[in-house]
């Protein structure tokens, strides 16, 4: 039985002929997403190593120092800008607020200064050629170039970093989100991008803005929607509510109503505010409210109603008018 074809460009997920820099994104990529200590699939570790053998395979005979850095440039390259997405509340984005964000990398590892393997005292075969000293690529037979055709290593994966070279840091960071601005706004943290390398400036992290589910209220624009039960006896009676806002209850008067449907109140300006948080360009609340009418009447609440239902009634030409003309036709129609 022979063994399957090692095809370390299938393995990182890039074209044949990827340029250095496209291999080691790849690789961070994945290895972030195979490292044990992030995954409890219990095939990551095998997944992993096969992803570090590919990444040595593919960059084990290019040139040490790679294309990105120009020989005038005497810093390395710089690292990767990354795109994050930052949750945050409607409340937060209306007042603005201070938000932790744990920024996840890829750092050397200091157990093996990034080599990813530590020498044995003794010799063990080689995990890709298992000993035969060639490998079946995509190209062909070749010699093994993890163990220079010899089929055995003398160096044996990194415990501590499981082989990458490369540790997990978590560093908490804050960001400062200015009051007024809207989902899907990006902010910009410059230097907590990835690494650069050998002295290069690290990337910059992107961070765009995404409300939170809310149960509640919903954008569109800068105008706030929020959905409002309230008691049908009171949109007739109108009077004085309570109306749920953003930041706490809007209180105000309603006029006598005329109806049951349901309403929209469009309360001007008090909506999402506008950039840096002024009410200039503010935008709208609009409050769509679903008139309720009571439940579990006691015997008292029914005598009041049938009281107030009886009153109503004596002048139905003009409480309800669609049913007196009904009647009308009704009567006039008998013979
Ligand atoms: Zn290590
Ligand atoms: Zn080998």
């Amino acid at each position: 039985m022979s063994d399957p074809v090692f095809d370390p460009h299938a393995i990182l997920e890039i074209e044949a002929g990827a340029d250095a820099a496209t291999i080691r994104r790849a690789f961070r990529r994945l290895a972030m997403r195979w490292h044990p200590d992030r995954n409890a699939d219990p095939g990551a570790t095998e997944t992993f190593k096969r992803i570090r053998a590919a990444f040595e395979w593919l960059t084990s005979d290019a040139p040490a120092d790679d294309v990105e850095a120009s020989p005038s440039d005497p810093a390395g390259p710089s690292g990767m800008d990354r795109h994050e997405t930052l949750e945050v509340t409607l409340a937060e984005l209306i007042m603005g607020c201070d938000k932790p964000f744990v920024v996840r990398r890829l750092s050397e590892c200091e157990a093996c200064e990034g080599a990813g393997s530590v020498r044995m005292r003794h010799t063990r075969m080689c995990d890709i050629c298992h000993g035969s000293g060639k490998v079946r690529t995509p190209a062909g037979l070749e010699r093994c170039h993890l163990c220079a055709g010899r089929g055995f290593v003398q160096h044996a994966s990194c415990e501590h970093c499981g082989g990458s070279g490369e540790a997990l840091s978590e560093r908490t960071v804050t960001v400062h989100v200015e009051a007024g601005l809207l989902p899907g706004e990006v902010l910009r943290l410059k230097g907590l991008g990835e690494p650069g390398g050998e002295g290069g400036l690290p990337g910059t992290l992107f961070l765009t803005l995404a409300l939170a589910d809310d149960p509640l209220f919903s954008l569109e624009g800068r105008d706030i929607h929020v959905r409002q039960p309230i008691s049908a006896l009171r949109l007739l009676a109108g009077g004085r509510v309570s109306l749920a806002g953003p930041l706490g209850p809007v209180v105000m008067d309603l006029p006598p109503g005329d109806g049951l449907g349901p309403g929209t109140l469009r309360l001007s300006g008090q909506g999402f505010p506008g950039r840096g948080g002024t009410i200039d360009g503010a935008g709208d609340l609009v409050v769509h409210l679903e008139p309720l009418l009571p439940s579990a009447l006691s015997a008292s609440d029914r005598e009041a109603l049938q009281g107030l239902e009886a009153r109503l009634d004596g002048a139905r030409d003009r409480h309800y008018p669609g049913l007196d003309s009904w009647w009308r036709t009704y009567l006039a129609s008998r013979p």
